[in-house]
């Protein structure tokens, strides 16, 4: 059986990401998308809430499974016996930072590969960061993130804005 894990932080997932588990779930006989506990960079929604936004957006895709990890992700995937890292690929941008994480990944645990998947081009200039940034200011993204993701978005980001009033 192959398997593979997709690892991210996803605050909050979007289409790109979905885009890139449904392409992962085609080549591999199970997915295990997993979820960074706690990320080194601040995130909007809790652990519990970007988990539970990942599970409503994969329901129908029938091999995909959620697990969260802490710690490094070749240790995750060492524990789980999986040998395959998949990432997403949008621009030259991310190559440089996902070259040198998959070959310090791979200086860790040499037997574990990481695979690329390049999303479709209307998802190529999509990052959790930009979205985040758009609905904060007010703009109107549509086709970006599943209707449920961007309402837990808005009513965040009202809820913070609140706060510091
Ligand atoms: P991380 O903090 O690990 O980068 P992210 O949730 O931001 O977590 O991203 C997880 C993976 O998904 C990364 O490989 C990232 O490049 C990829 N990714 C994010 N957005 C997109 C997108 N729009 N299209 C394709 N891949 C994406």
């Amino acid at each position: 059986m192959k398997r593979a894990i997709y690892p991210g932080t996803f605050d909050p997932i979007t289409f790109g990401h979905i885009d890139i588990i449904k392409r992962a779930s085609f080549i591999f006989d199970e997915v295990i998308v997993a979820v960074v506990k706690k990320p080194s960079k601040n995130t909007l929604f809790s652990y519990t809430e970007r988990v539970s936004l990942v599970k409503k957006s994969i329901v129908g895709i029938r091999n995909v499974k959620i697990e969260g990890f802490s710690g490094l992700v070749v240790d995750f995937a060492k524990r789980k016996k999986i040998h395959v890292i998949v990432r997403g690929l949008r621009m030259i941008s991310d190559f440089e930072y996902e070259f040198q994480m998959a070959l310090t990944n791979r200086k860790l645990s040499p037997q574990i590969e990481t695979i690329f998947l390049m999303p479709h081009p209307s998802y190529s200039y999509l990052s959790s960061r930009l979205v985040k940034e758009v609905v904060f200011l007010g703009g109107n993204l549509k086709g970006f993130l599943p209707s449920f993701c961007m309402d837990a978005l808005r009513r965040k980001i009202k809820r913070g804005k609140k706060k510091k009033i």
